[in-house]
């Protein structure tokens, strides 16, 4: 089955650095079998947009606003990411939960903003060490989960992806160490079942922290593991072509 696999650049390049890495991004994975997302910065999406003309890569944004368009100083607006090309955009990441204060209940707009503007939203949820320690990982992740996906509606299961990324398994993040696929497979499994009972679809659900060329294949051979959202990996076109196929 076709796997959706999508690269987070986070702030990690320049736009020239942006741009040779899509270059090479369209010379070496256009033939893959599964659909892959190149994740740039803001700065970068204007001109990316026409090196993935013709490719069969998408293009994705790392956030957007909780309102359509307005007088909203700083923020990027879903209707100008849709302009730009933009099919999917990463949203409630734990770095911006972490550093930039965002809740559920601002997700939930950015959610309902990205819909209305015909953006797929990929909703970003994961425990801390802390959750995982004390036991409340799924108690957590459904938290998360009803909070962000509150008065949520979708035409069709293709409007919205989850990305299951335990944050402690997230590279940056001191001690990080990837999760095991077989224990990634129980809770993206248990995502999808309550994803399911939240807004009546099935979602696909991916997973991310710590992928690699080495773990990648290991993931993508479970069964509710959808694909795969990869951070430090996708920045290095060898590892990251072993990772998309
Ligand atoms: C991420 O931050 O979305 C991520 C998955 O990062 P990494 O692959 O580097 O752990």
């Amino acid at each position: 089955m076709k796997k959706l696999i999508m690269a987070n650049w986070k702030m990690q390049l320049t736009i020239k650095e942006s741009l040779e890495l899509t270059k090479q991004y369209t010379k070496k994975l256009n033939s893959s079998k599964n659909e892959v997302v190149v994740c740039p910065d803001f700065t970068s999406l204007a001109f990316i947009n026409p090196i993935l003309k013709g490719s069969k890569i998408s293009l994705g944004a790392q956030d957007s606003a909780p309102f359509g368009i307005g007088a909203y100083t700083g923020e990027v607006s879903p209707r100008n990411l849709k302009v730009l090309g933009v099919k999917y955009v990463i949203l409630g990441h734990s770095e911006r939960r972490e550093h930039l204060h965002e809740n559920s209940a601002i997700i939930n707009n950015k959610i309902k903003a990205a819909l209305e503007n015909k953006l797929i939203p990929v909703l970003c949820v994961g425990e801390k060490l802390t959750e995982k320690e004390a036991g409340e990982t799924k108690n957590y992740l459904l938290q998360e989960l009803s909070h962000a996906l509150k008065g949520i509606k979708i035409k069709s299961s293709a409007d919205l992806v989850i990305a299951y990324e335990p944050v402690w398994a997230i590279s940056t993040n001191k001690n990080a160490k990837p999760m095991l696929p077989e224990e990634a497979e129980e809770i993206q499994s248990f995502i999808k079942t309550q994803v399911k009972k939240i807004i009546h679809q099935e979602l696909k659900v991916l997973y991310g922290g710590s992928v690699n060329m080495l773990n990648a294949q290991d993931f993508l051979k479970q069964k509710s593991i959808d694909g795969l959202l990869v951070g430090g990996a996708s920045l290095k076109i060898n590892d990251f072509s072993k990772i998309v196929c």
